[in-house]
């Protein structure tokens, strides 16, 4: 399946759809706009140029935002070099909605995967809860 940004500059191409698509409330997510489908970065083919954006008040961000420098639509992110992560989130929104009719839709609460002890957890239950997380 293929998706575009806005203006069309930045293609993507994925060979399947997402297993689901996450709909995270921390403030990365929310400010981007995204609704990420997870790939290995393998499965991911990025054409065109694209900007980078790590958040600027964290000591030590783990994501990179990619996005359209002429349109400014969210393509997708990849982990900072310091925090290698296996899979990396497209912007589902990108894509034809007959695409993606029927992948299911996630809300676990991305403000909330790491706790105290820096131990990775699935759901809402940590401690972070900062919406600083990424
Ligand atoms: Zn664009
Ligand atoms: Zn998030």
């Amino acid at each position: 399946m293929k998706g575009s940004c806005l203006c069309g500059r930045v293609t993507l191409a994925l060979p399947r759809s997402p297993d689901y698509i996450h709909l995270c409330n921390c403030r990365l997510c929310r400010s981007s706009g995204a609704a990420w489908g997870y790939f290995d970065p393998a499965e991911v083919k990025v054409d065109g140029e694209v900007a980078g954006y790590s958040r600027e008040d964290l000591d030590d961000p783990w994501l990179v935002l990619h996005f359209c420098p002429r349109c400014g639509a969210t393509t997708h992110y990849t982990a900072s070099g310091a925090h290698p992560l296996d899979r990396i989130g497209v912007n589902t929104r990108l894509f034809a909605q007959d695409e993606i009719d029927g992948v299911g839709v996630s809300y676990r609460d991305g403000r909330c995967v790491f706790d105290e002890d820096d131990e990775f957890i699935e759901t809402g239950t940590g401690h972070i809860g900062d919406g600083k997380a990424f």
